[in-house]
């Protein structure tokens, strides 16, 4: 587990590494263990956003047509299956924000697990999703794609909910975090505005942002 990786290397093919300069720069900021909550959570805020564009990217249109002031015209508007965003409790909630920023009309659920922290085993203690979330697209939300056992398992309940098309967001991967999520749902697309070099003993993200409920939260 200690040792660092090339983190580039043999990513799982549907890892999608938003690398936009703002996030980048956005990033760094948050990673100083300087930046303070306050700060630290309207960057996250933030970034969601651009994230938001990034995983949205594919949604189907269709074209209606509409009048503007000067004529009719063909515009496109979106189609297809609607959103649901589920946050892994409780740093998700840091992603979830920026992201019905931009997706108002979402649903959202919720997943609460936490990590057994000698197995690092995700233990569920929480899960509600929208009755419907078997006709949408559900959007998964954790900052921190570690292990990748909660991320695995917060899948696995969005899927045993009846939803068949399903995204993971993170803010930093781990390269281990991405192979045991693609391993247990290799349909599941996965987008990070980073990819870190490994985890440590206790199953942080090196170099990472720490704890990032308690970078949230300011509970440190
Ligand atoms: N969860 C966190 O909050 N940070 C890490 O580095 C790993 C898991």
């Amino acid at each position: 587990m200690n040792a660092p990786t090339s983190p580039k290397a043999a990513l799982p093919s549907n890892t999608v590494v938003v690398d936009h300069p703002l996030i980048q720069h956005k990033l760094t900021l948050m990673r100083r263990s300087r930046t303070p909550a306050n700060e630290f959570r309207l960057l996250l805020r933030e970034i969601s956003m651009l994230l938001a564009y990034e995983v949205t990217r594919d949604m189907p249109t269709e074209t209606i047509e509409i009048e503007t002031p000067l004529t009719t015209m063909q515009a496109p508007i979106l189609a297809g299956k609607k959103l649901c965003l589920v946050s892994v409790l409780r740093a998700g909630g840091g992603i979830l924000e920026g992201m019905l920023e931009i997706l108002p009309a979402a649903r959202v659920g919720h997943v609460g697990l936490y990590r057994d922290p000698v197995s690092l085993a995700a233990v569920e203690y929480y899960l509600k999703l929208p009755r419907d979330i078997s006709e949408r697209t559900a959007i998964v939300l954790d900052p921190m794609l570690a292990t990748g056992n909660s991320a695995a398992a917060a899948v696995s309940e969005v899927k045993a909910a009846g939803c068949q098309s399903v995204k993971f967001v993170c803010l930093i991967a781990a390269p281990e975090g991405l192979k045991t999520l693609h391993d247990a749902h290799p349909d599941v697309p996965v987008y990070t505005a980073a990819v870190d070099s490994h985890l440590n003993d206790h199953g942080y993200i090196v170099p990472g942002i720490g704890d990032a409920g308690d970078r949230i939260f300011g509970t440190k």
